[in-house]
């Protein structure tokens, strides 16, 4: 989730921010790269343009080597100010594209291995998906998590036109976020929505068990492994028993679990927080990565690009995996055997919608009236808050604070310029606080809709989130 993380010490918006916003402006990825070298992990794939199975690699993995160059320069001894600063001043004359097209090649290629890995094993299993490579259209987070909803309803439209065009009724994807985003988040904004979605994880898990497919030993994971739940994938989908399958079957692999696991899993400090508040992404990015090396594992797994690039660059001495490598590795020397039938808990199971009653204002602010109202003010939800966790418990930047805050807005009161952007865009939409609430509100959403009232009542302006113009492919 590459968000639009405001520097809370600042009612300045800092370069890094610019700088990651004009990139997701531009070309439909954080860094805006393109669709060119977006699809460059694709070469060389013999796989059909259209087909009812789409394989979809999403706004992030075809670009994360990019990020992590970025990142590692913002870690060098330069500030990460000035760096972002020249980053913005490349920007601005298109030449940041180009530098981080030659410099990153190399970081990048590790992510497009694991996608076509994760295709690779598709196939093995029997499954033939359809690529849309330059075609592949962004699926359009940036909008709906800055609050620019217009924009992502009409973004989402487009996109289903362009999923029925190739003749596609199942999107499998390597990221989350992606599926989240379409199985809950189109079916919100696009009327007749009809295309399902499934994460990879879920698919291959499945079709090894129902294939009778047994995992063959691979001596270089042959090892204690412990795996951190991406928190899109396991609290809000409920994926929380197919990758542990996987990992479980595979010959001489110890799995160990973290402290906080499956629903209950902690934030890895997130891509995109990374570029604009690094202390606190640095400081979400160590707590997890420490309580991952203390289960004694040598080998940390994980299904989510952005988690990937945070835990590899929190600094913790211990080595971080994408699982697709790991069973596409252990493919290579499986053996045929009895089919099974496994029942997952939480499988499949249909995601709470929150439907906006409309994107006007009147519309925002009934529906946000109607579900601020339920709150009580018991703070359930604040020793869950993953950003507050990590701020001492700071009240504004909490989920009953962010819900306090929304309230106070519908109601029309008055509220410090920059109250808003500093508080609902610093929530990393990570769901913890929805999972503690006994009234069982859906904060996130909330927040999200508070982020589009605030946008069309003036109280963020759109140029102080910069994603207005340019190519959302
Ligand atoms: S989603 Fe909830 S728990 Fe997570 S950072 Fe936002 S307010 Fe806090
Ligand atoms: S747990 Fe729910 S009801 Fe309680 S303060 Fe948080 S949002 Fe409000």
């Amino acid at each position: 989730m590459f968000l639009a993380f405001i520097d809370a010490a600042s009612a300045m918006i800092p370069p890094e921010v610019e700088l990651a916003r004009g990139g997701l402006a531009r070309g439909g990825d954080p860094l805006g790269l393109g669709p060119r070298v977006r699809s460059a992990w694709a070469e060389g794939l013999d796989l059909p343009s259209r087909g009812e199975l789409l394989f979809y690699a999403g706004d992030f993995y075809p670009v994360m080597g990019y990020a992590e160059l970025l990142l590692r320069l913002t870690r060098s001894p330069l500030s990460t100010r000035r760096l972002a600063s020249l980053g913005g001043a490349l920007m601005k004359l298109g030449l940041l594209p180009a530098a981080l097209r030659i410099a990153g090649r190399g970081a990048n290629s590790r992510y497009q291995a694991s996608l076509r890995k994760a295709v690779n094993t598709l196939i093995r299993l029997g499954v033939r998906p359809a690529i849309l490579r330059e075609e592949e259209p962004s699926f359009g987070a940036v909008l709906h998590t800055y609050g620019l909803l217009d924009e992502f309803s009409e973004h989402a439209r487009g996109v289903w036109e362009r999923l029925r065009e190739a003749g596609v009724r199942t999107i499998v994807t390597p990221d989350p976020v992606a599926a989240l985003f379409f199985r809950k988040h189109y079916p919100e904004f696009v009327d007749g929505w009809d295309v399902d979605a499934v994460t990879w994880v879920e698919l291959v898990a499945e079709r090894v068990a129902s294939e009778g497919v047994r995992l063959g030993p691979v001596s270089r994971w042959a090892m204690r492994v412990t795996y951190h739940d991406p928190c899109v994938q396991s609290r809000m989908m409920g994926v929380v028993e197919q990758p542990r399958f996987l990992i479980s079957e595979i010959p001489g692999v110890d799995l160990v679990e973290p402290t906080r696991r499956g629903v209950n899993t902690g934030c890895s400090g997130d891509g995109g927080l990374e570029l604009v508040q690094p202390e606190v992404a640095r400081r979400l990015a160590l707590a997890r990565g420490e309580e991952l090396k203390n289960t004694g594992a040598k080998l940390a797994l994980t299904s989510c690009p952005a988690c990937l690039l945070t835990l590899r660059s929190s600094g913790v001495e211990m080595f971080f995996g994408d699982l697709i490598d790991m069973v596409h590795d252990a493919l290579l020397s499986a053996k045929r055997g009895e089919p099974r039938e496994v029942a997952w808990a939480g499988a499949r199971r249909p995601l709470r919608l929150t439907k906006p009653r409309g994107l006007s204002v009147e519309g925002l602010t009934s529906t946000l009236a109607e579900l601020a109202s339920r709150c009580v003010r018991c703070g359930f939800c604040n020793p869950t808050c993953s950003t507050a966790q990590v701020l001492d418990g700071l009240e504004s930047r909490s989920a009953r604070g962010r819900v306090t805050l929304i309230r106070a807005m519908v109601e029309g009161r008055d509220l410090r310029p920059g109250e808003v952007l500093d508080r609902l865009y610093t929530c990393v939409l990570c769901g913890a606080c929805e999972m503690a609430c006994p009234a069982g509100l859906p904060v996130p959403d909330m927040i999200i809709y508070g982020r589009a009232l605030a946008i069309k009542l003036g109280l963020v302006k759109r140029e102080e989130l910069g994603v207005d113009g340019g190519d959302r492919r």
